[in-house]
């Protein structure tokens, strides 16, 4: 078993997007874990990582810049953790403030859908998410709470949230490849997220797999607490043929999810080769 110092929380989100906490309280929450350090991977925003790197100086823990990305690929639906890029390089930024202004005017949408059913307003959405550079389902999930109309973010998620639901409203394409591509032109390493989570629809296939990889997929996140344990022989096997690195994380959103922080990480080793590509 891998002691906690020698081990990272490689996926990670705060109030910047739909986590609860702030980076720094992240940090001083990986500091107590004795974790040695942690990705922040806010969705579509960068905004937490000046505070994430000064918090984490300040506890002797280790930041590592990440963001995680929204993506379409036929059918699937992958989540893509872009870490250390130099967002000073135009492509992926632009993209990313793309994303944030797509995020908004879907909200509203979805809001606007809901208010003919329910009693909420963008009002009172935005009440809900004061700090948040990327709006997203989250923030109206806990307004319908707020309301009483639902339990929680989960019981939101299954029923007015999901995407089968005649509130829904689809948001911006990005073709999984091309962002690949965006992260690694940036300076980046590219990790698939969660590719074995039921919410991101059908499992990844080998030729799609083949695509990433050709286009600069670095590694897989297999261990994470909402990966099918039985949907994971086959993409150990696939990772393993394609050379790719696996890596572990919790995917923490404070109290918006389950997920512990800590709860999967990733060996110092690892994080010693991502960081080696983008540090030098
Ligand atoms: P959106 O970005 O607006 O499409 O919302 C997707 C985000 O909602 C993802 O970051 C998920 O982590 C989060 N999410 C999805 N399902 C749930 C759930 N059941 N409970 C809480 N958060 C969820
Ligand atoms: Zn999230
Ligand atoms: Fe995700
Ligand atoms: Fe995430």
């Amino acid at each position: 078993m891998t002691h906690n110092r020698d081990s990272y929380d490689l996926h990670t989100h705060s109030h910047f997007s739909d986590g609860t906490i702030s980076p720094a309280e992240i940090a001083r929450q990986v500091r107590d874990l004795g974790l040695r350090g942690f990705a922040l991977t806010d969705h579509d925003t960068i905004a937490g990582w000046g505070e994430a790197a000064a918090a984490a100086q300040s506890h002797g823990v280790e930041f590592i810049p990440g963001v995680e990305l929204t993506t379409t690929l036929g059918g699937v639906s992958p989540h893509l953790l872009g870490y250390g890029f130099d967002p000073g390089i135009a492509g992926l930024a632009d993209r990313l403030a793309e994303f944030r202004s797509d995020r908004q005017v879907r909200a509203r949408e979805i809001v606007r859908l809901l208010s003919a059913d329910y009693p909420i307003t963008w009002e009172l959405v935005q009440k809900n998410c004061a700090d948040t550079e990327a709006i997203g389902r989250p923030h109206i999930a806990d307004t319908l709470v707020t309301l009483g109309v639902c339990r929680d973010r989960t019981q939101a998620f299954q029923t007015l949230l999901h995407q089968n639901s005649k509130y829904y409203v689809r948001s911006l394409e990005f073709h999984t490849a091309t962002a690949v591509r965006m992260i690694c032109e940036s300076g980046g390493v590219a990790v698939l997220a969660h590719p074995a989570a039921a919410r991101t629809g059908r499992v990844i296939s080998e030729a799609q797999l083949a695509e990433l990889v050709a286009a600069g997929l670095w590694g897989i996140e297999l261990r994470h607490p909402e990966n099918k344990p039985e949907l994971l022989p086959e993409l150990y096997r696939l990772a393993d043929s394609f050379g790719l690195q696996v890596t572990g994380a919790s995917d923490f959103h404070g109290a918006g999810k389950t997920n512990r922080l800590g709860q999967e990480t990733t060996p110092a080793a690892t994080v010693a080769q991502l960081t080696a590509r983008f540090r030098g």
